[in-house]
């Protein structure tokens, strides 16, 4: 279904992002993974994609904090493997403390791959989808895109970012064969959530299990102050539609 295009997934040696990458590797896309992790363990991964899918997978460990490192990774990509067809803007970290507390260079860390990362990403891929009339950009937002949670600012103020983004490039291509959506995700338990409910264990003096974060969305719905719209679809997961 997607045989000759090329994706970029960034962030995608763990979690959300590698399922993403396997997916559509799966239907014939060619991967571009990114992150950061275990070389022996990326370089196994990305050789059995190749193998199982019959696609081309290339890893580039690009970091994403920086304007210079996102826009190498695309750049790379079109060098090596003709074109960026679909982006899929996915890194995030997160951080949390109350804002008074919150480390300014945390904060400025958070903002940068989880909000400025996209940006640059976009600006330098749409190029090249407006000459070769094709794109998909899809942004990895959250529930935090749509609510708040107490000391989560730096993550909630980067994906309410990341949906305004989204809607600007969306409209500015409204009328090309280029799409820009984001997915809202809840809760999934991967290695970013695990090393929350980790902190939350140690610092209340609990077990792991007891301190398993409850769903932002339930949160959401038992907070007066946290309300929120968005479209659903039937899997659950808030999708804000940017394009066709
Ligand atoms: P994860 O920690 O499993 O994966 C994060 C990925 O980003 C990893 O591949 C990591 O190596 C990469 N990464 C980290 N710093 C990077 C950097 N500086 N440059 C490039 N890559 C970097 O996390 P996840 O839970 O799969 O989260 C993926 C996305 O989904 C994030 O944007 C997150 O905010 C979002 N999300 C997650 C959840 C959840 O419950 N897990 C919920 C809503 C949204």
């Amino acid at each position: 279904m997607l045989k000759g295009r090329t994706a970029i997934v960034t962030g995608s040696t763990s979690g959300i992002g590698l399922g993403i990458a396997q997916a559509l590797a799966a239907r014939g896309a060619n991967v571009v993974l990114n992150g950061f992790g275990d070389a022996a363990a990326i370089e196994a991964l990305r050789a059995e994609m190749e193998s199982r899918c019959g696609v081309h997978v290339t890893y580039d460990g690009a970091d994403l904090r920086n304007a210079e490192g996102c826009v190498g990774l695309v750049s790379r990509a079109e060098a090596q493997l003709g074109s960026v067809d679909i982006l899929v803007n996915n890194a995030g970290i997160q951080y949390v403390a109350p804002v008074e507390l919150f480390p300014p260079e945390r904060w400025d860390e958070v903002i940068a791959l989880n909000l400025c990362s996209a940006f640059h990403t976009i600006r330098t891929a749409l190029p090249g989808m407006k000459a070769r009339r094709w794109g998909r950009i899809v942004n990895i937002a959250s529930a935090h895109g749509l609510v708040a949670s107490a000391d989560k600012s730096a993550y909630v103020a980067a994906k309410h970012g990341l949906l305004g983004l989204t809607k600007v490039v969306a409209l500015e291509n409204a009328e090309t064969p280029i799409t820009c959506n984001a997915i809202c995700p809840g809760w999934v338990l991967t290695p970013l959530v695990q090393k929350q409910i980790e902190a939350r264990a140690a610092d209340e003096g609990v077990p792991v299990e007891q301190a398993r974060i409850e769903p932002a969305e339930r949160e959401a719905a038992l907070s007066p102050l946290h309300h929120a719209r968005a479209d659903r679809r039937d899997d659950g997961l808030p999708v804000f539609a940017g394009g066709r």
